[in-house]
């Protein structure tokens, strides 16, 4: 929950005038909120928006046994599978992340998620062989898509999770059935992780970063023009063991979760998936390395917020409009 959307903060905004479509649906394990600033439409928007990403989670979530990156999980080993125009765009992105962020970022993480209980409700410290174990499974070339035959091979051993893309993805479609409505002006929160905003408004969508530390803070706030914005951050998911705080985002290539002094990487971008996988690989590479991979990218921005020696750090990467501090 580490951004948060201000259209209350707005005095008066003439796009929220009127009366405008509002909803909300528990979809992949959290609460999206719609808002729709489409007075004059009569028809409801708002089930077909959820209906595709409730058909999304039934593809790529994890925690579905019958989903099919469930189904394709159990053919890890067995050759080249079929899959849905989804599945293959999704693992392409990610395949393609996975290399643009040297290995930060990769879905085939799912054996050491499992290792160390995040793909369950009581995440603890495995023992060191069943980590390696793991770890051994765990690399961006164990995934191949053959996009032109629609089909995805996982290496033997091991398998995909999608809960560091999914939701923007997800969010990416939902912005597409509102455009094939005729919708021209909406924002998506999916968890306040990934927001996608479709349309423009006057001085671009406000947007807050709050302190992961305290979420009743606000730290920063900027504005977007139509895109998308997701933040990753230890806070969300963990559990404390020894003293230590580990949290659902893993550091591949040391087969453990992140421990840093990052805590958030918030990410803008045009696209939710770019938004979403980024942010995750962002906060694995950490601030310095990541500034520099943001530096590489055209039209890609960034947020970091970490621990100082006396209080929070917070810098940030690439153009950001109306960049304001709050508090801090
Ligand atoms: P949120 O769940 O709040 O959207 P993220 O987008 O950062 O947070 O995604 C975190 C999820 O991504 C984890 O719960 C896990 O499913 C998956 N994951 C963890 N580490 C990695 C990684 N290094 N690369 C890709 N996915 C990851
Ligand atoms: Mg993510």
């Amino acid at each position: 929950m580490a951004v948060a959307l201000v259209a209350g903060l707005v005095t008066a905004p003439t796009w929220a005038s009127g009366a405008g479509v509002h909803a909300v649906r528990y979809l992949m394990g959290t609460w999206c909120d719609l808002v729709i600033f489409e007075p004059q439409s009569r028809e409801d928007v708002t089930e077909p928006v959820f209906q595709e990403m409730a058909r999304l989670e039934h593809v790529l979530s994890s925690w579905d046994a019958s989903s099919e990156v469930s189904q394709l999980n159990a053919r890890a080993g067995h050759g080249p599978q079929t899959v849905s125009d989804d599945l293959a765009n999704v693992v392409e992105e990610s395949r393609s992340m996975c290399g643009i962020t040297g290995g930060a970022f990769d879905v085939t993480v799912a054996p050491l998620l499992r290792a160390w209980g995040f793909l369950s409700d009581s995440p603890a410290t495995p023992d060191a062989d069943v980590s390696r174990d793991a770890q051994s499974h765990v690399g961006c070339d164990r995934v191949t898509v053959q996009h032109g035959a629609k089909s995805v091979t996982v290496a033997d051993g091991s398998s995909l999770d999608f809960g560091g893309i999914g939701k923007g993805y997800a969010v990416d479609r939902a912005l597409a059935v509102l455009r094939a409505r005729g919708v021209t002006r909406a924002k998506v929160d999916f968890g306040s992780s990934s927001l996608g905003f479709l349309g423009h408004i006057e001085g671009g969508w406000p947007v807050v970063i709050v302190d992961p530390l305290d979420r009743a803070t606000p730290l920063v706030t900027f504005r977007v023009t139509d895109g998308s914005v997701s933040t990753s951050s230890q806070r969300e998911r963990y559990f404390i063991s020894d003293g230590h705080r580990y949290g659902h985002i893993f550091d591949p290539r040391l087969g453990r979760p992140v421990e840093s002094r990052l805590l958030s990487v918030t990410v803008i971008a045009s696209r939710g998936s770019s938004a979403d996988a980024l942010s995750t690989g962002l906060f694995v590479m950490g601030a310095t390395d990541g500034k520099r991979l943001i530096a590489q990218m055209p039209d890609v921005s960034a947020v970091f917020v970490e621990h100082g020696d006396s209080g929070l750090v917070i810098s940030t990467a690439g153009k950001l409009t109306g960049l304001t501090r709050l508090s801090h």
